[in-house]
């Protein structure tokens, strides 16, 4: 089927045919022949690059430009969320048939918000996380939505983000019963439950654009599932690095799965060796400028150094504790094929769209502490493998898994290649879970009752596999628990939220989060400072990653616990009694340390070197304290604490940006991070109104500052700056690196 052929307006097909696509791919023409552009609900399951997103871009564009309709994208990644939204662009050049031309938003932070001009979008990207506080918000414009896309919707069975993305699609329908609901899915065994459940049309494809050829390496040998037979020659002792180098030979690129951030740091340093030996001078240098921006851009760590010097050598890792600007440039130079080899924590299957000619499963077992070993899913093997096969650029993608012996080649044969995904399951029975989603079910006004209640969880794909009356107990107790805290209100058989439970709710934290908060508040601390603050967030279960203190931490973390006590505004678990809360409590502990470190301007390397913390890390710590000390904020303003409220006000700063109470006016300032800030102060310019004073050459002397960074503060700043010296600082713009800007 053509473009050309398609129904949809005509200005639509000549940027989609401009774009390179002229005919649909097959999975593609079945959901057009299923009524795609009719309006008729949809769950598309098909593998990574088939193509979904185009069949949601058609379905979006017939929608806004004929129907004058609003269209919500919903993802379960910030990282996703941008790439959807840079793809959604090139349709912003459109003019809608009622004049005007196509409006493309994206919005993935700030849940206490309506956002109001949020409104004006045609095409709204979202986090699922983000549409959930909006509908908690009563956002105006919701019931204007005609057409809701669900990315990624397999992940409702991860039991994080899982339950918000059921719930989030349970309320769409049930504010806009007549929206089109278009879900994308990686294929699983029970696609059609979901779609029985959406009222949608099932359709199911294994197609891919790139065949892929699974198979199994044995001694030198790759046997794949056709039939085929590969041998690899042996140069080092790690059988994943041979067949990445095997790869790198004839010109491919791997990439190389590994279970721990460790084992893909090892991996990514054995692997540099052999690979430099197979670059040519021109890749070589193109690695350079590569290694050169990694350097350049953020704070220099041993992290930062050693991915520099890898990714000189052609290879490189990615994993959750680099900074997201580092793992953003080892992706682009992936894609742009410098880096040949890359290893890669899972995480990397579920996020960003990072093919390779060769995946490398290098262990097909991970290690959970506490429980063990363990096989990973068909589901996650399924992701992984998806991942081999550049479309456009190769013709065949390869993946591989590693057996030590015949029997355990036969063992991954079946249980991975020639297996089917799992089943997927709803994950929202849980109290921890549904207790959120309930109280913002009252305080939304989606349901005045208990059986308003149950009729909305009825809605949802908990309801669809279990029944609801699996879940009646724990709906019941989580009401009574919200009524004892002062949440809700009962009367009858009308239930409402209290102000205190709306604004939980709209906050967008767990009540229990909430509760320990107000308590906090309520009886402070013997000596209240700002780690009694860092603390009570630390302690609370939205504080996002958990950090555990590891067993040669324990006594220190125990020391600082007991020189700090009476800082803290809870009681300390008993050491003896109680070694698992006291264990907790040290790992909260640390969090708390870890902040207030960062607030007292510990570099990133003193944080990896002290904490065994690193940048990703604490990027969403950090992101995650702002939300949760903002929270804190408005609970105290809420509350009556004016005073703690200011407190937090400027600690919830200080977390943004990293620094000490003095350097906040220079923080504030765009382009001046951290390190600049004290750069400045310790140079005299303690104020703005110092930098509009200060000559524009003493600025640019400065280290880290330099002529394109002293335009910038002035810009900002105001002041006297000769009229020529200016001319010549805005010509000698872009020339200078753009990586220069801190992240933090
Ligand atoms: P999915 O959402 O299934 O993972 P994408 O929609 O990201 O896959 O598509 C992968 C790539 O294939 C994109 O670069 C897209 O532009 C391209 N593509 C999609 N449909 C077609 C088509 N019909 N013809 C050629 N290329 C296509």
């Amino acid at each position: 089927m053509r473009i050309d052929d398609l129904r949809i307006p005509e200005s639509a097909k000549r940027v989609i045919i401009e774009s390179g696509i002229t005919e649909l791919y097959p999975p593609q023409e079945e959901a057009v022949r299923a009524g795609a552009l009719d309006g008729k609900n949809l769950v598309l399951a098909s593998p990574t690059a088939s193509g979904k997103t185009l069949v949601a871009e058609l379905c979006a564009l017939k929608h806004i430009i004929e129907y004058g309709g609003k269209v919500l994208y919903l993802t379960p990644l910030r990282a996703l969320a941008s790439e959807k939204y840079h793809e959604f662009r090139k349709y912003s050049i459109l003019k809608k048939d009622s004049g005007g031309r196509i409006a493309v938003g994206i919005s993935t932070g700030d849940y206490d918000s309506s956002d109001p001009w949020l409104g004006r979008y045609d095409i709204l990207i979202l986090t699922n996380e983000k549409c959930d506080s909006l509908l908690r918000h009563k956002a105006s414009w919701i019931d204007e939505v005609s057409l809701v896309v669900a990315d990624e919707v397999h992940l409702i069975n991860d039991a994080d983000r899982g339950p918000t993305l059921e719930v989030v699609l349970a309320r769409l329908r049930q504010v806009n019963p007549d929206a089109q609901i278009l879900a994308l899915s990686a294929t699983i065994r029970n696609s059609d439950e979901i779609a029985d459940w959406l009222g949608a049309i099932p359709i199911t494809t294994e197609w891919r654009p790139v065949e892929l050829r699974e198979g199994v390496l044995l001694g030198d040998e790759i046997q794949f599932k056709d039939g085929g037979a590969t041998k690899i020659k042996r140069r080092v002792r790690d059988p994943s690095i041979n067949l990445a180098l095997h790869m790198v030979d004839k010109g491919g690129q791997a990439l190389i799965f590994a279970s721990t951030r460790k084992s893909s740091v090892s991996l990514a340093r054995r692997a540099a060796s052999e690979v430099e030996k197979l670059l040519s001078r021109a890749v070589k240098r193109s690695l350079e400028s590569v290694s050169e921006l990694v350097l350049a851009s953020g704070e220099k760590t041993r992290i930062s150094d050693l991915l520099a010097e890898l990714i000189r050598r052609g290879v490189a890792f990615h994993h959750a504790g680099l900074s997201p600007q580092h793992r953003r440039i080892v992706e682009d130079a992936f894609r742009d094929g410098k880096i040949k080899v890359l290893t890669a924590t899972p995480t990397l299957a579920f996020g960003v769209n990072l093919p390779a000619r060769m995946v490398i499963i290098s262990s097909y077992r991970r290690y959970e502490p506490g429980y063990g070993y363990y096989p990973i899913s068909v589901l996650e093997y399924k992701q992984m493998v998806g991942r081999a096969g550049r479309p456009k650029y190769d013709k065949v993608g390869e993946s591989v898994l590693i057996a030590k012996t015949d029997d355990e080649r036969d063992y991954l044969f079946d249980s991975y290649i020639l297996a089917k995904p799992e089943r997927i399951w709803s994950k929202l029975g849980v109290e921890r879970v549904l207790r959120s989603h309930v109280l913002a079910t009252i305080a939304s006004g989606f349901a005045h009752s208990e059986q308003g209640l149950y009729d909305f969880f009825n809605l949802t794909f908990y309801a669809y596999q279990y029944d609801i009356r699996a879940i009646r107990g724990v709906i019941s107790r989580i009401m009574r628990f919200l009524y004892d805290e002062n949440m809700i209100e009962v009367s009858g058989s009308k239930i409402y939220a209290t102000t205190f439970g709306k604004r939980v709710s709209q906050l967008y934290i767990d009540p229990v989060s909430a509760i320990m908060i107000r308590e906090a508040l309520r009886c402070g601390a013997s000596k209240l400072t700002e780690l009694s603050f860092l603390h009570m967030i630390a302690h609370t279960p939205d504080m996002f990653p958990r950090l555990r203190a590891s067993s040669k931490e324990l006594d220190r973390l125990a020391l600082f616990a007991e020189e700090h006590i009476d800082e803290f505004m809870f009681e300390t678990p008993d050491e003896w009694a109680d070694r698992l809360s006291y264990e907790e409590f040290l790992g909260e502990v640390k969090i708390a340390w870890v902040l207030k470190s960062w607030i007292d301007e510990a570099s990133e390397e003193d944080i990896i070197e002290r904490f065994d913390v690193e940048p990703g890390d604490l990027y969403r710590l950090v992101d995650t304290s702002k939300w949760l000390l903002y929270a804190a904020r408005e609970l105290a303003m809420l509350l009556g604490y004016r005073d703690l409220a200011s407190q937090l006000t400027e600690l919830r700063e200080r977390v943004e940006k990293g620094v000490k109470p003095e350097l906040l006016p220079l923080a504030r300032l765009e382009g001046i991070g951290r390190m600049r800030a004290r750069v400045l102060y310790d140079a005299g310019f303690r104020s703005l109104e110092d930098g509009r004073r200060a000559p524009i050459d003493e600025l640019m002397s400065l280290p880290l500052i330099g002529p394109r960074i002293a335009k910038r503060i002035k810009e900002q700043v105001g002041g006297l700056v000769k009229a020529e010296e200016w001319d010549r600082l805005s010509k000698g713009e872009g020339t200078e690196q753009q990586a220069l800007t801190e992240y933090y």
